[in-house]
Protein backbone atom coordinates (compact mmCIF):
# COMPACT_ATOMS: atom_id res chain seq x y z
CA UNK A 1 0.00 0.00 0.00
CA UNK A 2 1.07 3.34 -1.00
CA UNK A 3 1.71 5.60 2.01
CA UNK A 4 2.01 9.10 1.82
CA UNK A 5 5.15 10.34 4.31
CA UNK A 6 5.17 13.83 5.84
CA UNK A 7 8.48 16.04 7.19
CA UNK A 8 8.89 17.41 9.97
CA UNK A 9 10.66 18.36 12.21
CA UNK A 10 8.77 17.32 16.06
CA UNK A 11 5.83 15.63 16.50
CA UNK A 12 4.10 15.07 19.68
CA UNK A 13 1.43 12.62 19.79
CA UNK A 14 -1.54 13.46 21.99
CA UNK A 15 -2.79 16.83 22.23
CA UNK A 16 -2.69 17.08 26.43
CA UNK A 17 -1.24 19.57 28.24
CA UNK A 18 1.87 18.11 28.13
CA UNK A 19 2.44 18.22 24.23
CA UNK A 20 0.81 21.13 23.74
CA UNK A 21 2.84 22.89 26.25
CA UNK A 22 5.54 21.05 24.79
CA UNK A 23 5.09 22.14 21.42
CA UNK A 24 4.31 26.18 22.12
CA UNK A 25 7.31 26.57 24.53
CA UNK A 26 9.30 24.97 21.64
CA UNK A 27 7.53 27.62 19.15
CA UNK A 28 8.85 30.33 21.93
CA UNK A 29 12.48 29.22 22.54
CA UNK A 30 12.99 28.99 18.86
CA UNK A 31 11.71 32.46 18.13
CA UNK A 32 13.74 34.04 20.66
CA UNK A 33 16.82 32.40 19.52
CA UNK A 34 16.21 33.38 16.15
CA UNK A 35 15.96 37.21 17.42
CA UNK A 36 18.69 37.09 19.08
CA UNK A 37 20.98 36.54 15.90
CA UNK A 38 23.34 34.28 17.86
CA UNK A 39 24.24 31.18 16.49
CA UNK A 40 22.70 29.54 13.54
CA UNK A 41 19.06 30.60 12.83
CA UNK A 42 16.76 27.47 12.90
CA UNK A 43 14.39 28.37 9.91
CA UNK A 44 11.12 26.71 9.90
CA UNK A 45 11.36 24.25 11.95
CA UNK A 46 8.08 22.26 11.50
CA UNK A 47 6.06 21.19 14.37
CA UNK A 48 3.12 19.14 14.47
CA UNK A 49 0.72 17.56 17.40
CA UNK A 50 -1.28 14.87 16.01
CA UNK A 51 -4.87 14.03 18.10
CA UNK A 52 -7.00 10.53 18.51
CA UNK A 53 -9.98 12.66 19.60
CA UNK A 54 -12.41 14.31 17.16
CA UNK A 55 -10.89 17.97 18.51
CA UNK A 56 -8.26 18.99 21.19
CA UNK A 57 -9.98 18.42 24.55
CA UNK A 58 -12.32 16.14 23.27
CA UNK A 59 -10.83 12.75 25.03
CA UNK A 60 -9.53 14.94 27.94
CA UNK A 61 -10.93 14.19 31.15
CA UNK A 62 -9.54 15.25 34.76
CA UNK A 63 -10.82 16.40 37.94
CA UNK A 64 -9.26 19.00 37.88
CA UNK A 65 -8.36 21.18 40.65
CA UNK A 66 -5.04 22.42 39.31
CA UNK A 67 -1.64 23.85 40.66
CA UNK A 68 -1.30 27.26 38.56
CA UNK A 69 2.78 26.88 38.86
CA UNK A 70 3.18 25.33 35.36
CA UNK A 71 0.85 27.50 33.58
CA UNK A 72 2.29 30.21 35.30
CA UNK A 73 5.47 29.51 33.69
CA UNK A 74 4.13 28.76 29.85
CA UNK A 75 1.84 31.73 30.08
CA UNK A 76 2.61 33.84 32.70
CA UNK A 77 -0.09 36.48 31.60
CA UNK A 78 -2.86 33.54 31.67
CA UNK A 79 -5.60 34.98 33.33
CA UNK A 80 -4.98 38.01 31.26
CA UNK A 81 -5.28 35.77 27.85
CA UNK A 82 -8.77 34.55 29.40
CA UNK A 83 -7.50 30.89 30.23
CA UNK A 84 -10.91 28.81 30.75
CA UNK A 85 -10.76 28.38 34.32
CA UNK A 86 -14.04 27.50 36.58
CA UNK A 87 -13.06 29.36 39.57
CA UNK A 88 -10.28 29.87 42.18
CA UNK A 89 -10.52 27.56 45.02
CA UNK A 90 -12.46 29.49 48.28
CA UNK A 91 -12.80 26.35 50.57
CA UNK A 92 -11.02 23.04 51.30
CA UNK A 93 -12.78 20.35 53.02
CA UNK A 94 -11.76 16.87 53.99
CA UNK A 95 -14.64 14.21 55.27
CA UNK A 96 -14.29 10.94 56.27
CA UNK A 97 -17.31 8.83 55.18
CA UNK A 98 -18.59 5.99 57.24
CA UNK A 99 -21.86 4.38 55.83
CA UNK A 100 -24.37 6.83 56.98
CA UNK A 101 -21.86 9.65 58.67
CA UNK A 102 -20.17 12.23 57.09
CA UNK A 103 -17.20 13.10 59.61
CA UNK A 104 -15.45 16.27 59.23
CA UNK A 105 -11.77 16.17 59.83
CA UNK A 106 -10.76 19.65 61.71
CA UNK A 107 -7.12 19.60 59.20
CA UNK A 108 -7.08 19.05 55.21
CA UNK A 109 -3.81 16.79 54.86
CA UNK A 110 -1.41 19.15 53.93
CA UNK A 111 -1.09 17.50 50.18
CA UNK A 112 -5.30 18.52 49.32
CA UNK A 113 -4.27 22.23 50.49
CA UNK A 114 -5.66 23.63 47.63
CA UNK A 115 -5.23 27.01 47.94
CA UNK A 116 -4.14 29.66 45.27
CA UNK A 117 -5.30 27.07 42.87
CA UNK A 118 -7.84 26.65 40.15
CA UNK A 119 -10.70 24.56 39.44
CA UNK A 120 -10.71 24.19 35.97
CA UNK A 121 -12.08 22.27 32.64
CA UNK A 122 -9.43 19.52 31.25
CA UNK A 123 -11.49 19.89 28.33
CA UNK A 124 -11.90 23.66 27.76
CA UNK A 125 -8.44 24.13 29.40
CA UNK A 126 -6.56 21.76 26.55
CA UNK A 127 -8.92 23.38 24.04
CA UNK A 128 -8.09 27.06 24.67
CA UNK A 129 -3.93 25.19 24.45
CA UNK A 130 -4.59 23.89 21.27
CA UNK A 131 -5.78 27.92 20.08
CA UNK A 132 -2.40 29.29 21.80
CA UNK A 133 -0.24 26.57 19.82
CA UNK A 134 -2.46 27.34 16.53
CA UNK A 135 -1.84 31.01 17.13
CA UNK A 136 2.24 30.45 17.63
CA UNK A 137 2.49 27.77 14.31
CA UNK A 138 2.06 24.49 15.44
CA UNK A 139 0.34 22.07 13.22
CA UNK A 140 -2.35 20.41 14.86
CA UNK A 141 -4.26 17.73 13.15
CA UNK A 142 -7.44 16.03 15.69
CA UNK A 143 -8.49 12.88 14.05
CA UNK A 144 -5.31 11.40 13.56
CA UNK A 145 -4.46 8.50 16.32
CA UNK A 146 -1.27 7.65 15.97
CA UNK A 147 -1.25 3.83 15.66
CA UNK A 148 2.53 2.71 15.52
CA UNK A 149 5.90 3.90 16.05
CA UNK A 150 8.45 4.16 13.54
CA UNK A 151 11.63 2.86 13.51
CA UNK A 152 14.82 3.06 11.59
CA UNK A 153 18.50 1.75 12.31
CA UNK A 154 18.98 0.66 15.72
CA UNK A 155 15.63 1.00 16.84
CA UNK A 156 16.38 4.72 16.53
CA UNK A 157 12.61 5.96 16.62
CA UNK A 158 12.13 8.45 12.97
CA UNK A 159 8.40 9.54 13.45
CA UNK A 160 5.13 8.09 13.71
CA UNK A 161 2.62 6.21 11.68
CA UNK A 162 -1.19 7.43 11.79
CA UNK A 163 -4.33 4.94 11.68
CA UNK A 164 -5.84 3.99 8.73
CA UNK A 165 -9.41 5.00 7.76
CA UNK A 166 -12.01 3.89 5.95
CA UNK A 167 -11.37 -0.15 7.29
CA UNK A 168 -14.77 -2.29 7.26
CA UNK A 169 -15.11 -4.49 10.15
CA UNK A 170 -13.64 -7.67 8.31
CA UNK A 171 -10.81 -5.54 7.74
CA UNK A 172 -11.05 -4.19 4.34
CA UNK A 173 -11.07 -1.44 2.64
CA UNK A 174 -14.36 0.64 2.03
CA UNK A 175 -14.99 3.36 -0.77
CA UNK A 176 -13.56 6.11 2.07
CA UNK A 177 -10.71 4.16 2.59
CA UNK A 178 -7.40 6.63 3.21
CA UNK A 179 -3.89 4.96 4.43
CA UNK A 180 -2.40 6.47 7.58
CA UNK A 181 0.60 8.82 7.11
CA UNK A 182 4.11 8.36 8.09
CA UNK A 183 4.91 11.33 9.88
CA UNK A 184 8.91 11.53 9.95
CA UNK A 185 10.27 13.93 12.76
CA UNK A 186 13.87 14.38 14.33
CA UNK A 187 12.02 13.62 17.43
CA UNK A 188 9.22 11.91 18.42
CA UNK A 189 7.36 13.37 21.71
CA UNK A 190 5.33 10.29 23.46
CA UNK A 191 2.64 12.69 24.96
CA UNK A 192 -0.45 10.03 25.06
CA UNK A 193 -1.60 10.19 28.57
CA UNK A 194 -2.13 7.42 31.15
CA UNK A 195 -1.13 3.95 29.66
CA UNK A 196 -0.56 5.05 26.07
CA UNK A 197 -0.68 2.50 23.15
CA UNK A 198 2.29 3.77 21.41
CA UNK A 199 4.02 4.01 25.37
CA UNK A 200 3.72 0.61 26.24
CA UNK A 201 5.00 -0.92 22.54
CA UNK A 202 7.84 1.39 23.09
CA UNK A 203 8.89 0.86 26.90
CA UNK A 204 8.77 -3.37 25.90
CA UNK A 205 10.56 -3.26 22.87
CA UNK A 206 13.60 -0.60 24.34
CA UNK A 207 13.62 -2.33 28.15
CA UNK A 208 12.72 1.11 29.26
CA UNK A 209 11.31 0.32 32.31
CA UNK A 210 14.63 -2.33 33.29
CA UNK A 211 14.67 -1.78 37.19
CA UNK A 212 12.16 -0.21 37.59
CA UNK A 213 8.62 -0.37 39.23
CA UNK A 214 5.82 -1.80 37.33
CA UNK A 215 3.17 1.46 37.07
CA UNK A 216 0.28 1.06 39.02
CA UNK A 217 -3.09 3.04 38.03
CA UNK A 218 -6.36 3.77 39.66
CA UNK A 219 -9.36 4.70 37.18
CA UNK A 220 -11.56 7.76 38.12
CA UNK A 221 -15.16 7.33 37.32
CA UNK A 222 -16.92 11.19 37.30
CA UNK A 223 -20.07 12.66 36.53
CA UNK A 224 -21.17 16.23 36.41
CA UNK A 225 -24.66 17.68 37.53
CA UNK A 226 -26.83 20.81 37.77
CA UNK A 227 -27.71 21.65 40.70
CA UNK A 228 -31.09 23.85 41.19
CA UNK A 229 -29.97 25.79 44.06
CA UNK A 230 -26.51 27.40 45.10
CA UNK A 231 -25.97 24.54 47.84
CA UNK A 232 -22.38 23.93 46.27
CA UNK A 233 -20.81 27.16 45.33
CA UNK A 234 -18.17 27.48 42.58
CA UNK A 235 -14.76 27.55 43.95
CA UNK A 236 -15.68 24.50 47.28
CA UNK A 237 -13.67 21.47 46.91
CA UNK A 238 -14.39 18.28 49.00
CA UNK A 239 -12.38 15.21 49.12
CA UNK A 240 -14.07 12.21 51.01
CA UNK A 241 -12.08 9.00 52.14
CA UNK A 242 -13.95 5.69 53.63
CA UNK A 243 -17.17 4.62 52.05
CA UNK A 244 -18.17 2.74 49.90
CA UNK A 245 -14.37 1.27 49.91
CA UNK A 246 -13.38 -1.34 51.69
CA UNK A 247 -10.03 -1.41 53.58
CA UNK A 248 -8.09 -2.97 51.05
CA UNK A 249 -9.37 -0.89 48.31
CA UNK A 250 -7.57 2.36 47.76
CA UNK A 251 -10.29 4.54 46.79
CA UNK A 252 -11.60 8.13 47.87
CA UNK A 253 -14.05 10.95 46.45
CA UNK A 254 -14.13 14.44 45.20
CA UNK A 255 -16.44 16.84 44.51
CA UNK A 256 -16.08 20.49 43.41
CA UNK A 257 -18.24 23.07 42.59
CA UNK A 258 -17.96 24.72 38.99
CA UNK A 259 -19.81 27.71 37.60
CA UNK A 260 -23.28 28.03 36.64
CA UNK A 261 -24.03 25.32 39.44
CA UNK A 262 -22.53 22.35 38.12
CA UNK A 263 -21.26 20.06 40.27
CA UNK A 264 -18.10 17.86 39.73
CA UNK A 265 -18.17 14.40 41.71
CA UNK A 266 -16.51 11.48 41.12
CA UNK A 267 -14.89 8.55 42.58
CA UNK A 268 -11.41 6.91 42.52
CA UNK A 269 -10.88 3.35 42.90
CA UNK A 270 -7.08 1.89 42.96
CA UNK A 271 -6.94 -0.60 39.88
CA UNK A 272 -4.47 -2.67 42.48
CA UNK A 273 -7.87 -3.84 44.16
CA UNK A 274 -7.97 -7.57 45.64
CA UNK A 275 -11.79 -8.47 45.67
CA UNK A 276 -11.77 -9.48 42.01
CA UNK A 277 -16.31 -8.75 42.15
CA UNK A 278 -15.32 -5.03 42.36
CA UNK A 279 -16.97 -2.67 40.06
CA UNK A 280 -14.99 0.75 39.78
CA UNK A 281 -18.42 2.41 38.19
CA UNK A 282 -20.19 0.38 40.85
CA UNK A 283 -18.40 2.24 43.62
CA UNK A 284 -19.28 5.32 42.43
CA UNK A 285 -23.17 4.58 42.24
CA UNK A 286 -22.57 3.52 46.12
CA UNK A 287 -20.86 6.11 46.76
CA UNK A 288 -23.56 8.72 45.36
CA UNK A 289 -26.16 7.12 47.70
CA UNK A 290 -24.22 7.64 51.01
CA UNK A 291 -27.19 10.54 52.44
CA UNK A 292 -24.73 12.86 52.67
CA UNK A 293 -23.92 12.66 48.78
CA UNK A 294 -27.38 11.95 48.08
CA UNK A 295 -29.36 15.30 49.71
CA UNK A 296 -26.47 17.40 47.81
CA UNK A 297 -27.84 15.84 45.01
CA UNK A 298 -31.38 15.97 45.62
CA UNK A 299 -33.46 17.87 42.57
CA UNK A 300 -30.18 17.43 40.49
CA UNK A 301 -29.48 16.87 37.15
CA UNK A 302 -27.26 14.40 36.06
CA UNK A 303 -25.43 15.54 32.22
CA UNK A 304 -22.13 14.54 31.87
CA UNK A 305 -20.57 11.06 32.36
CA UNK A 306 -17.10 9.87 32.12
CA UNK A 307 -13.91 8.03 33.16
CA UNK A 308 -10.35 7.37 32.81
CA UNK A 309 -7.21 6.25 33.94
CA UNK A 310 -4.57 7.67 36.27
CA UNK A 311 -0.99 6.59 36.65
CA UNK A 312 -0.49 6.70 40.51
CA UNK A 313 3.06 4.48 40.57
CA UNK A 314 5.20 7.97 41.29
CA UNK A 315 8.53 8.56 40.84
CA UNK A 316 9.85 4.65 40.96
CA UNK A 317 7.71 3.96 38.26
CA UNK A 318 8.75 5.83 35.59
CA UNK A 319 10.23 4.43 32.63
CA UNK A 320 13.74 6.06 30.96
CA UNK A 321 11.86 8.95 29.42
CA UNK A 322 14.83 9.21 26.11
CA UNK A 323 16.43 7.54 23.51
CA UNK A 324 17.88 7.92 19.65
CA UNK A 325 14.64 10.07 18.27
CA UNK A 326 12.51 10.24 21.31
CA UNK A 327 11.08 11.05 24.69
CA UNK A 328 8.20 10.25 26.94
CA UNK A 329 6.15 13.44 29.04
CA UNK A 330 3.08 13.35 31.17
CA UNK A 331 1.20 10.80 32.45
CA UNK A 332 2.78 8.33 29.48
CA UNK A 333 5.83 9.20 31.27
CA UNK A 334 3.94 8.87 34.95
CA UNK A 335 4.10 12.53 36.04
CA UNK A 336 1.50 12.75 37.77
CA UNK A 337 1.50 13.09 41.93
CA UNK A 338 -1.14 10.65 43.36
CA UNK A 339 -0.73 12.11 46.96
CA UNK A 340 -2.32 15.05 45.79
CA UNK A 341 -4.45 13.99 43.06
CA UNK A 342 -2.14 16.11 40.77
CA UNK A 343 -0.71 15.58 37.18
CA UNK A 344 -2.23 18.66 35.17
CA UNK A 345 1.00 21.36 36.59
CA UNK A 346 3.95 18.44 36.20
CA UNK A 347 2.44 17.49 32.26
CA UNK A 348 2.56 21.08 31.37
CA UNK A 349 6.22 21.25 33.34
CA UNK A 350 7.54 17.70 31.68
CA UNK A 351 6.76 19.17 28.21
CA UNK A 352 8.00 22.58 28.73
CA UNK A 353 11.40 20.52 30.02
CA UNK A 354 10.98 18.63 26.57
CA UNK A 355 10.38 21.41 25.07
CA UNK A 356 14.45 23.04 25.79
CA UNK A 357 15.50 19.68 25.43
CA UNK A 358 14.89 19.47 21.58
CA UNK A 359 15.69 23.11 21.21
CA UNK A 360 19.49 21.66 22.17
CA UNK A 361 19.28 19.17 19.57
CA UNK A 362 18.03 21.36 17.05
CA UNK A 363 20.63 23.44 17.60
CA UNK A 364 24.06 20.96 17.82
CA UNK A 365 21.88 19.16 14.80
CA UNK A 366 21.52 15.38 17.17
CA UNK A 367 18.62 14.21 17.69
CA UNK A 368 20.72 10.85 19.62
CA UNK A 369 19.78 9.99 22.95
CA UNK A 370 23.45 11.24 24.26
CA UNK A 371 21.72 14.89 23.56
CA UNK A 372 17.84 13.79 24.37
CA UNK A 373 19.05 12.17 27.44
CA UNK A 374 19.45 16.02 28.87
CA UNK A 375 15.89 15.81 29.39
CA UNK A 376 15.69 13.96 32.58
CA UNK A 377 18.74 15.61 33.78
CA UNK A 378 16.05 18.48 33.66
CA UNK A 379 13.81 16.52 35.16
CA UNK A 380 16.03 15.81 38.08
CA UNK A 381 16.85 19.66 38.07
CA UNK A 382 13.65 21.07 38.06
CA UNK A 383 10.57 21.75 40.80
CA UNK A 384 9.08 18.32 39.60
CA UNK A 385 11.65 16.12 40.78
CA UNK A 386 11.12 16.79 44.62
CA UNK A 387 8.05 16.74 44.52
CA UNK A 388 7.74 13.29 42.99
CA UNK A 389 10.28 12.31 45.17
CA UNK A 390 8.92 13.24 48.22
CA UNK A 391 5.46 11.55 47.46
CA UNK A 392 7.36 8.28 46.25
CA UNK A 393 6.60 5.72 48.56
CA UNK A 394 2.41 7.01 49.07
CA UNK A 395 1.05 4.51 46.87
CA UNK A 396 2.83 1.24 47.96
CA UNK A 397 1.69 2.08 51.40
CA UNK A 398 -1.69 1.01 50.93
CA UNK A 399 -0.82 -2.04 50.16
CA UNK A 400 -1.27 -2.68 53.37
CA UNK A 401 -4.70 -1.54 54.34
CA UNK A 402 -6.07 2.00 54.36
CA UNK A 403 -4.74 2.75 57.57
CA UNK A 404 -1.41 1.73 57.42
CA UNK A 405 -1.49 3.50 53.88
CA UNK A 406 -2.62 6.71 55.46
CA UNK A 407 0.01 6.29 58.82
CA UNK A 408 2.95 6.01 55.85
CA UNK A 409 1.59 8.77 54.05
CA UNK A 410 1.99 11.12 56.77
CA UNK A 411 5.35 9.63 57.92
CA UNK A 412 6.55 10.30 54.31
CA UNK A 413 5.19 13.75 54.55
CA UNK A 414 7.68 14.28 57.42
CA UNK A 415 10.57 12.40 56.30
CA UNK A 416 10.40 14.04 52.99
CA UNK A 417 8.83 10.83 51.13
CA UNK A 418 11.56 7.89 52.85
CA UNK A 419 8.77 6.50 55.61
CA UNK A 420 9.23 3.17 56.52
CA UNK A 421 10.59 2.91 53.37
CA UNK A 422 13.78 3.93 54.98
CA UNK A 423 14.00 0.41 56.50
CA UNK A 424 12.68 -1.54 53.59
CA UNK A 425 11.03 0.33 50.40
CA UNK A 426 7.54 -1.29 49.84
CA UNK A 427 7.82 -2.98 46.33
CA UNK A 428 4.95 -2.49 44.08
CA UNK A 429 3.50 -5.20 41.95
CA UNK A 430 1.56 -4.55 38.77
CA UNK A 431 -2.24 -3.40 39.90
CA UNK A 432 -3.76 -6.91 37.92
CA UNK A 433 -1.19 -9.04 40.22
CA UNK A 434 -3.09 -8.04 43.20
CA UNK A 435 -6.54 -9.45 42.07
CA UNK A 436 -7.29 -12.97 44.14
CA UNK A 437 -9.38 -15.18 42.29
CA UNK A 438 -12.91 -15.88 43.33
CA UNK A 439 -12.17 -18.73 44.85
CA UNK A 440 -10.05 -16.77 47.63
CA UNK A 441 -13.13 -15.27 48.87
CA UNK A 442 -15.26 -17.91 48.72
CA UNK A 443 -17.27 -16.55 45.52
CA UNK A 444 -19.17 -19.08 43.44
CA UNK A 445 -21.65 -19.18 41.31
CA UNK A 446 -24.65 -18.30 43.61
CA UNK A 447 -23.27 -15.46 45.13
CA UNK A 448 -21.09 -13.68 43.02
CA UNK A 449 -23.35 -10.69 42.46
CA UNK A 450 -23.47 -10.19 47.02
CA UNK A 451 -21.19 -7.38 46.29
CA UNK A 452 -23.58 -5.12 44.96
CA UNK A 453 -26.38 -6.44 45.94
CA UNK A 454 -27.95 -3.54 47.54
CA UNK A 455 -27.51 -0.94 44.99
CA UNK A 456 -30.11 0.29 42.39
CA UNK A 457 -29.94 1.85 39.49
CA UNK A 458 -33.16 4.17 39.94
CA UNK A 459 -32.23 6.57 36.91
CA UNK A 460 -32.52 9.59 39.09
CA UNK A 461 -29.46 9.39 41.35
CA UNK A 462 -27.91 6.50 40.44
CA UNK A 463 -26.85 4.98 37.02
CA UNK A 464 -26.58 2.13 34.93
CA UNK A 465 -23.65 1.60 32.51
CA UNK A 466 -25.25 2.31 29.07
CA UNK A 467 -26.80 5.21 30.21
CA UNK A 468 -23.57 6.85 31.86
CA UNK A 469 -22.08 5.85 28.73
CA UNK A 470 -24.72 8.05 26.90
CA UNK A 471 -23.96 10.79 28.93
CA UNK A 472 -20.17 11.00 27.74
CA UNK A 473 -21.41 11.17 24.18
CA UNK A 474 -19.54 8.57 22.95
CA UNK A 475 -18.97 7.58 18.97
CA UNK A 476 -17.03 5.21 16.73
CA UNK A 477 -17.78 3.92 13.42
CA UNK A 478 -19.36 0.20 14.14
CA UNK A 479 -17.93 -0.34 10.58
CA UNK A 480 -14.66 -0.79 11.89
CA UNK A 481 -12.47 -3.83 13.34
CA UNK A 482 -12.93 -3.67 16.96
CA UNK A 483 -10.10 -1.87 18.69
CA UNK A 484 -9.60 -4.26 21.79
CA UNK A 485 -7.98 -7.04 20.88
CA UNK A 486 -8.23 -10.34 22.72
CA UNK A 487 -5.38 -12.42 21.93
CA UNK A 488 -7.40 -15.53 23.23
CA UNK A 489 -11.06 -15.09 23.70
CA UNK A 490 -11.12 -19.34 24.46
CA UNK A 491 -9.47 -18.04 28.24
CA UNK A 492 -12.84 -15.90 28.69
CA UNK A 493 -15.45 -18.79 28.71
CA UNK A 494 -12.81 -21.42 30.33
CA UNK A 495 -10.02 -20.11 32.93
CA UNK A 496 -11.40 -16.61 33.48
CA UNK A 497 -15.00 -17.51 34.04
CA UNK A 498 -13.61 -20.15 36.36
CA UNK A 499 -10.85 -18.00 37.64
CA UNK A 500 -12.00 -14.40 37.93
CA UNK A 501 -15.79 -14.74 36.91
CA UNK A 502 -14.88 -12.80 34.52
CA UNK A 503 -13.94 -9.39 35.71
CA UNK A 504 -13.65 -6.94 32.65
CA UNK A 505 -17.57 -7.02 32.20
CA UNK A 506 -17.18 -5.50 35.82
CA UNK A 507 -13.76 -3.04 35.54
CA UNK A 508 -14.43 -1.88 32.15
CA UNK A 509 -16.74 1.51 33.21
CA UNK A 510 -18.50 1.65 29.97
CA UNK A 511 -20.17 -1.75 29.27
CA UNK A 512 -17.85 -2.95 26.49
CA UNK A 513 -17.35 -6.19 27.19
CA UNK A 514 -20.19 -8.94 27.93
CA UNK A 515 -20.28 -12.49 28.68
CA UNK A 516 -22.99 -13.68 25.99
CA UNK A 517 -24.54 -17.26 25.37
CA UNK A 518 -23.36 -18.66 22.13
CA UNK A 519 -26.64 -20.02 20.89
CA UNK A 520 -24.90 -23.26 21.91
CA UNK A 521 -25.33 -23.29 25.82
CA UNK A 522 -21.76 -21.97 26.14
CA UNK A 523 -20.88 -18.64 27.35
CA UNK A 524 -19.03 -16.01 25.31
CA UNK A 525 -17.14 -12.80 24.99
CA UNK A 526 -18.87 -9.94 23.51
CA UNK A 527 -17.29 -6.87 22.45
CA UNK A 528 -19.23 -3.88 22.31
CA UNK A 529 -16.27 -1.58 21.33
CA UNK A 530 -18.42 1.49 20.49
CA UNK A 531 -19.24 1.70 24.01
CA UNK A 532 -15.52 2.51 24.95
CA UNK A 533 -14.46 5.74 26.52
CA UNK A 534 -10.61 5.50 26.20
CA UNK A 535 -10.09 4.53 29.83
CA UNK A 536 -7.87 1.88 29.60
CA UNK A 537 -8.66 -0.11 32.18
CA UNK A 538 -9.19 -3.24 30.36
CA UNK A 539 -5.93 -3.14 28.74
CA UNK A 540 -4.48 -2.18 32.98
CA UNK A 541 -6.32 -4.52 34.65
CA UNK A 542 -6.97 -7.91 32.71
CA UNK A 543 -5.51 -10.74 34.80
CA UNK A 544 -4.14 -12.11 32.35
CA UNK A 545 -2.47 -9.38 30.32
CA UNK A 546 -4.22 -10.47 27.29
CA UNK A 547 -6.39 -7.48 26.18
CA UNK A 548 -4.61 -4.70 24.05
CA UNK A 549 -6.30 -1.52 23.38
CA UNK A 550 -5.24 0.07 20.32
CA UNK A 551 -6.26 3.63 18.66
CA UNK A 552 -9.65 2.76 16.66
CA UNK A 553 -10.48 5.27 13.69
CA UNK A 554 -9.08 8.61 13.98
CA UNK A 555 -11.76 10.74 15.78
CA UNK A 556 -14.00 7.99 17.62
CA UNK A 557 -14.36 7.68 20.79
CA UNK A 558 -15.97 10.29 24.00
CA UNK A 559 -16.74 13.72 23.74
CA UNK A 560 -15.90 14.93 27.48
CA UNK A 561 -17.22 19.16 26.98
CA UNK A 562 -16.76 20.81 30.24
CA UNK A 563 -15.73 17.86 31.77
C1 LIG B 1 -10.23 11.17 37.07
C2 LIG B 1 -9.02 12.04 37.08
C3 LIG B 1 -8.92 13.09 37.97
C4 LIG B 1 -7.79 13.89 37.96
N1 LIG B 1 -7.74 14.99 38.78
C5 LIG B 1 -6.73 15.87 38.66
C6 LIG B 1 -6.75 17.09 39.39
O1 LIG B 1 -7.68 17.38 40.13
N2 LIG B 1 -5.70 17.93 39.22
C7 LIG B 1 -4.66 17.65 38.39
O2 LIG B 1 -3.73 18.46 38.27
N3 LIG B 1 -4.61 16.49 37.69
C8 LIG B 1 -5.64 15.61 37.80
N4 LIG B 1 -5.62 14.46 37.06
C9 LIG B 1 -4.44 14.14 36.24
C10 LIG B 1 -4.32 14.96 34.96
O3 LIG B 1 -5.55 14.97 34.27
C11 LIG B 1 -3.23 14.36 34.11
O4 LIG B 1 -2.06 14.23 34.86
C12 LIG B 1 -2.93 15.21 32.86
O5 LIG B 1 -4.08 15.36 32.10
C13 LIG B 1 -1.82 14.57 32.05
O6 LIG B 1 -1.64 15.26 30.88
P1 LIG B 1 -1.06 14.53 29.56
O7 LIG B 1 -0.93 15.58 28.53
O8 LIG B 1 0.12 13.75 29.94
O9 LIG B 1 -2.16 13.46 29.17
P2 LIG B 1 -3.70 13.60 28.79
O10 LIG B 1 -4.33 14.77 29.44
O11 LIG B 1 -4.29 12.28 29.06
O12 LIG B 1 -3.70 13.84 27.23
C14 LIG B 1 -3.24 12.86 26.34
C15 LIG B 1 -3.86 13.09 24.98
O13 LIG B 1 -3.27 12.18 24.06
C16 LIG B 1 -4.28 11.64 23.22
N5 LIG B 1 -3.77 10.35 22.72
C17 LIG B 1 -3.53 9.23 23.43
N6 LIG B 1 -3.01 8.28 22.65
C18 LIG B 1 -2.91 8.80 21.42
C19 LIG B 1 -2.42 8.31 20.19
N7 LIG B 1 -1.88 7.08 20.08
N8 LIG B 1 -2.49 9.11 19.10
C20 LIG B 1 -3.01 10.37 19.19
N9 LIG B 1 -3.49 10.88 20.34
C21 LIG B 1 -3.41 10.12 21.45
C22 LIG B 1 -5.49 11.54 24.12
O14 LIG B 1 -6.68 11.45 23.37
C23 LIG B 1 -5.36 12.82 24.93
O15 LIG B 1 -5.99 13.89 24.29
C24 LIG B 1 -6.73 13.63 37.06
C25 LIG B 1 -6.83 12.57 36.15
C26 LIG B 1 -7.97 11.79 36.15
C27 LIG B 1 -8.09 10.69 35.14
Amino acid sequence: MERESLEMDVVFVGAGPASLSGALHLTRLIEQHNAKGEGKKLDEVQIAVIEKGSSVGAHNLSGAVMDPKGLAELIPDFLAKGAPLESEVKEDHFLYLTKSRAIRSPINPPPLNNHGYYIVSLNRLTAWLGEQCEAAGVNIFPEFPGAEMLYGENDRVVGVRTGDKGIDKEGKPKANFEPGVDLLAKVTVVGEGVRGSLTKKLVQRLGLDAGREPQVYSLGVKELWELPDDRYPAGRVTHTLGFPSDQWTYGGGWIYGMQNRVLNIGYVTGLDYRDPLIDPHAEFQKYKSHPFIAKLLSGGKMIRYGAKAIAAGGWHAMPRMYGDGFLIIGDSAGFLNAARLKGIHSAIKSGMLAAGTIFEALVAGDYSAKTLENFERRVHESWVAPELRRYRNFHAGFRHGRWLGMANAGLQYITGGRAWGILDRDRQEAGHEAMQKLSAYGYHGDNISQRYQDLRFDGQLTFNKVTDVYHAAVAHDEDQPAHLHVLDTNICSTRCAEEYGNPCQRFCPAAVYEMTDNGKGARQLQINFSNCVHCKTCDIMDPYQIINWVTPEGGGGPDYKGM
